[in-house]
């Protein structure tokens, strides 16, 4: 019997690479739950801050991108940078591309990942109890157990980030309706840090931003600002965005420590254009050297942070959120085998990866953010699908493909 190659996720890049391995005729067997991370982990009422250019999920053949999606279902045809996307809306396109491209996926959670005893290949658990072994493993797991708080904020969480404890992370609120009539804290100056603070403004909260570094809480340009002599990328005119969007090929060849820090800064902590007048005299704001410590205080959350001019000052309120974002580790991937995470190599907790997306581990693939360290930023984003998606069907095809 031919065996399967194994998907493990079923978010854009899972599901896009899935596409491309069907498409070349690789049987395959693809798990999760479809769109989990933006169902389950975003708040509703959410605005995608990608553009509608920048977040069609890559397929191998056309009639697949959001708009064809937004025919598809009678919605306004979202095209231009102008065109705002809400999370609704994204989902809806996930799942109908998974209906039509990857119709055969499995509503299960892979348990383990290890190498096949006696031959090649590798051989997956699966939360049904089924065992089976994979020729080929690709791992899309995407934000899925990377959720980050820093330590100085878990200190306040003993028991775990909660929505019902003193304090959360921001993948922990699809509801931010439950803070109407408290005061809130997010921690961050991100996107997700901002458009949470907005949201639970919004909805009845009174809510400040606590953001490290002076000059933080920033917006970006409306489309119609953009500089016109730039090239035009997915994430706005510059050249440097330019690069990293159309160019990830050398990224992997770059020293380590530039890698790291690009992925962290580029396309970094910025509120979309259209975040500015939501949050302008809504949400309090307080930039600060840095965050000392988080505690509780009898039914309130106590941050201690060093100010600019070099003093301390508690900050105190009902909740706290920390959007303190995702950050990658082999180690916080527990599906995958003890041996095979001590046998890749890896570069500060993320896997070091070849042409083609492959792993030290001939035949285990991965993509999406844990791609990123060796792909570059655009791996964080749904249109690093399009790079992504065909050079890893067919690294996998050729080598494993017979
Ligand atoms: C608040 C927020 C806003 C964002 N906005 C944008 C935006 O506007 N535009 C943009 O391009 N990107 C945005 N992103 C980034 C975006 O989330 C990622 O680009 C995208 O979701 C990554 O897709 P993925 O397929 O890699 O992973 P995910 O979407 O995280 O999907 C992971 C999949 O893995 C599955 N899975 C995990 N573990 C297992 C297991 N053991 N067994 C089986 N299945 C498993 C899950 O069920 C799920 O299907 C945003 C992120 C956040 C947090």
């Amino acid at each position: 019997m031919i065996q399967p190659v194994a998907v493990i996720g079923a978010g854009p890049f899972g599901l896009s690479t899935a596409a491309h391995l069907r498409a070349r005729g690789i049987p395959v067997r693809v798990f999760g739950e479809p769109m989990v991370s933006w169902r389950g982990h975003m708040p509703d009422g959410m605005l995608l801050k990608s553009t509608p250019a920048a977040s069609s999920i890559d397929a191998p053949q056309p009639g697949h991108t959001l708009a064809d999606y937004c025919d598809a279902a009678g919605l306004r045809r979202l095209v231009t940078d102008e065109d705002i996307i809400p999370v609704e809306t994204f989902i809806g396109y996930g799942e109908w591309f998974q209906q039509k491209l990857v119709p055969e996926l499995e509503r299960v959670r892979v348990v383990s990942v290890d190498r096949a005893t006696g031959g090649s290949g590798f051989e997956l658990k699966l939360d049904s109890g089924e065992l089976f072994t994979a020729r080929a493993v690709v791992v899309a797991t995407g934000l899925s157990g990377l959720a980050h708080l820093p330590a100085e904020l878990a200190a306040a969480a003993p028991d775990g980030p909660s929505p019902t404890g003193p304090l959360s992370h921001s993948s922990q609120h699809p509801d931010l309706g439950r803070f109407s009539g408290r005061e809130l804290i997010v921690v961050g100056a991100g996107q997700s840090a901002l458009e949470t603070a907005v949201l639970a403004a919004e909805a009845g909260a009174r809510v400040r931003v606590v953001a490290r570094g002076r000059g933080r809480v920033a917006f970006g340009a409306p489309p119609w600002r953009q500089p016109r002599l730039r090239p035009e990328s997915p994430f706005g005119r510059a050249w440097s965005l330019w690069a990293f969007s159309y160019y990830p090929h050398p990224y992997r060849y770059l020293p380590a420590d530039l890698r790291h820090y690009l992925v962290r800064r580029v396309l970094g902590p910025l509120g979309a254009w259209w975040l500015r007048a939501r949050f302008e005299g809504n949400v309090q704001v307080s930039e600060v050297e840095r965050i000392v410590r988080a505690e509780t205080a009898g039914d309130r959350t106590a941050l201690t942070v060093r100010t600019h001019a070099g003093g301390g000052r508690e900050l105190t309120a009902d909740h706290v959120i920390a959007a303190t974002g995702y950050r990658v580790d082999i180690a916080a991937m527990d599906f995958l085998g003890h041996e095979l995470r001590t046998e890749l190599a890896v570069s500060r907790g993320t896997p070091r990866l070849g042409a083609g997306y492959v792993s030290s581990v001939p035949g285990l693939y991965f993509t999406g953010l844990p791609a990123a360290a060796s792909y570059g930023p655009v791996m964080r984003f749904v249109c690093g699908t399009e790079f992504a998606s065909p050079r890893l069907a067919g690294h996998l095809a050729a080598a494993h493909g017979g």
